[in-house]
């Protein structure tokens, strides 16, 4: 039990993965909750939270967890919302406030928004930093530092819940902004989820070649294709449930994405130099803007 002056005297985490396990070593850290009970689905991951010191009581039981729970965090893939928001509708108490880190964020809200009680509040959230490493063990306080993290509670909620979440991410190191979950979908769409599905395709083509091509690659896997093999070492589950959950945005996206692949690929075909170098320099220039940015990706450090 932390004794300082935290946020919340109790928080909840349902699910102890990468960003639940971070989120307990960050809340220790900066006071943000005086005890933290945690929830998750097999025994062999509550066993490890415990070991590693995550939390201060633990259970397999949803509703358990949440009981007297001012804050709770639900972290487990987007696929096992309803049924983790429907096993613990029933134990939030009056004036609790329900959030969660799932990468899309109109289907949270369709998901959670049904089983929530009236008189708890709803703060969808989402912080946009992560690794290719899942479970508890490669969570670390330091996650969020720097990174984004976006709320998209719906209008009329509760100004003071909102504020807490801003603050408990605040806390985390994290810079904050608040948009319609729609408009996240949108955005996450072209910078996460489509840089994504293509790191998936391009590593699934390189093992498609023959097996002598396969070495070569491996053997020369230097910046680029290093840097979509660690993408596509991401866990297959949460990524499954992205594609699905965020079905419409990613599917625009992919549209124009393949437009203007095809675009590039007839302008090699034709030996069109302009078209090309025009191309390049003009995303030369939108990498310089991410960099003044501050959104270069900055590779995190455990520690
Ligand atoms: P993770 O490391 O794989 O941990 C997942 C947690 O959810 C574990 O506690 C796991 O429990 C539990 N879980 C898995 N399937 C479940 C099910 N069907 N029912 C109930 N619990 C289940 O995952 P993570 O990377 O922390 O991701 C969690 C959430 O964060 C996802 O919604 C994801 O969209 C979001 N997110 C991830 C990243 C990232 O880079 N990883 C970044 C931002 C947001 P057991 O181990 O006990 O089965």
């Amino acid at each position: 039990m932390n004794t300082e002056n935290p946020l919340f005297a109790r928080m909840a985490l349902i699910g102890i993965g990468l960003i639940g396990s971070s989120l307990a070593r960050a809340a220790r850290l900066h006071d943000i909750t005086g005890d933290i009970g945690i929830c998750t689905r097999r025994q062999t991951t509550l066993d490890s939270a415990r070991k590693l010191g995550l939390g201060d009581d633990y259970t397999t039981d949803p509703l358990e967890a949440v009981r007297d729970a001012d804050v709770v965090v639900i972290c487990v893939p987007m696929g096992a919302y309803g049924a983790v928001a429907e096993a613990i509708g029933p134990g939030l108490k009056p004036g609790a406030i329900v959030t969660d880190v799932g990468s899309t964020k109109q289907s949270a809200i369709a998901d959670i928004k049904p089983h929530i009680p009236d008189g708890v509040h709803l703060v969808p959230g989402h912080p946009v930093a992560g690794t290719e490493h899942s479970g508890p063990e490669a969570g670390f306080a330091r996650l969020f530092e720097n990174h984004y993290t976006i709320l998209t509670p719906e209008p009329g909620t509760d100004a003071e819940a909102i504020g807490k979440i801003r603050e408990m991410w605040e806390k985390c190191g994290a810079m904050v902004e608040i948009m319609a979950a729609g408009h996240h979908d949108q955005v996450l769409a072209i910078t996460s989820h489509l840089p994504q599905l293509i790191s998936y395709t391009i590593v699934s083509t390189a093992t498609d070649l023959e097996d002598h091509l396969k070495d070569e690659v491996v053997k020369y896997a230097a910046g680029g294709f290093r840097d979509f093999s660690r993408l596509a070492a991401s866990d297959p589950v949460m990524w499954r449930d992205i594609y699905l959950r965020n079905k419409d945005a990613v599917l625009d996206v992919l549209g124009r994405f393949t437009e203007d692949l095809t675009a590039l690929q007839r302008a090699i075909r034709r030996g069109d130099a302009d078209k090309l170098e025009d191309a390049f320099t003009r995303t030369r220039e939108i990498r310089r803007g991410v960099i003044d940015a501050k959104q270069d990706f900055i590779d995190v450090k455990k520690d």
